[in-house]
């Protein structure tokens, strides 16, 4: 009685680690990021970048949980696993991404001036931006948000540049800089911009500036990179759908990547991408959004 019990257990342990060892045999035979050959329709992006075995991607090279710039060389975090996805289902290597930095402001320009293919790079839609190019997802929606200095009791939200007494940091070209306007009293003395948001945390550093606003999920990138030392004063006050940028007229494109976005956020890959990034800075990540084919 003893001996058949150990024994079928003996024989249950080698059954799963047969399952095991087929598994792996299993998923190391796949093609994933290796890159193939697809059949797209002639004419369209998706051909001809599959055909050209390569992709120039714009995304930010100085955020940390979205796109930053690394000891690899390469930026990492969710915009990058993000794009990844959609290089993968466009049949290229992950190798084959040449990343081209798109700081806020030249985003609409380098994707009409073919300095990228796309761009992923805490990109919000909006109608301003959709009459120079067009927007795939959204595939994350991030809120307004401001940072202050730990020990800063003096700011607790937009209103309290209202009084014209503290001086905020954002980015040209973003949306938040815009939307801190509504706030401040006086726009020339109030208001810094800079082209990236991490000449914005060395001006909080040095004192130049009381605070920084951009996106919640950005702010809370430098407050995990930085312990102990910022913290985020107040509530989201903005919605922001983050897209992916492709040109204007480019539909089938277009369509391709909310396809692949929908995909990814049924199949895990979505889920996977963030928990490896941006998700382990305290943020959630919430439902799936609705992709919006307009
Ligand atoms: N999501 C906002 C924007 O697209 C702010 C973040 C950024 O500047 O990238 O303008």
């Amino acid at each position: 009685m003893r001996f058949s019990r150990v024994a079928a257990a003996a024989t249950a342990a080698a059954l799963v680690l047969g399952l095991t060892a087929c598994g792996g045999d299993d998923s190391s035979g796949g093609d994933a990021g290796s890159g193939s050959e697809k059949s797209f329709a002639a004419g369209t992006t998706m051909e001809r970048l599959n055909k050209a075995q390569a992709i120039k991607l714009g995304t930010k090279f100085d955020q940390p949980g979205f796109g930053l710039k690394g000891l690899s060389g390469k930026p990492e975090g969710f915009d990058v696993e993000v794009a990844k996805i959609i290089v993968d289902e466009l049949g290229i290597p992950e190798d084959k991404i040449e990343y081209v930095e798109t700081p806020s402001k030249v985003r609409e320009d380098a994707i009409i001036n073919n300095n990228a293919d796309m761009v992923v790079a805490t990109y919000t839609i909006n109608d301003e931006r959709k009459k120079r190019i067009a927007f795939a997802g959204p595939y994350y929606e991030a809120g307004q948000n401001i940072l202050v200095k730990n020990a800063d009791t003096s700011i607790t939200g937009p209103d309290s540049f209202k009084d014209g007494t503290k001086k905020v940091c954002s980015v040209t070209g973003s949306t938040p800089a815009e939307e801190i306007k509504k706030y401040v009293k006086d726009v020339a003395s109030q208001l810094v911009l800079f082209d990236t948001y991490d000449k914005c945390i060395t001006a909080v550093d040095g004192g130049q500036v009381d605070a920084v606003t951009t996106d919640n999920v950005i702010l809370l990138g430098y407050i995990a990179k930085n312990e102990g030392k910022y913290k985020l004063a107040g509530e989201n006050f903005t919605k922001e759908p983050y897209g992916i940028g492709v040109k204007l007229e480019d539909t089938a494109f277009r369509t391709f990547i909310n396809d692949t976005l929908e995909k990814a956020f049924q199949d895990g890959r979505w889920q996977k991408a963030w928990d490896a990034t941006a998700g382990k800075f305290g943020a959630e990540l919430g439902a799936a959004p609705t992709v919006n084919r307009y």
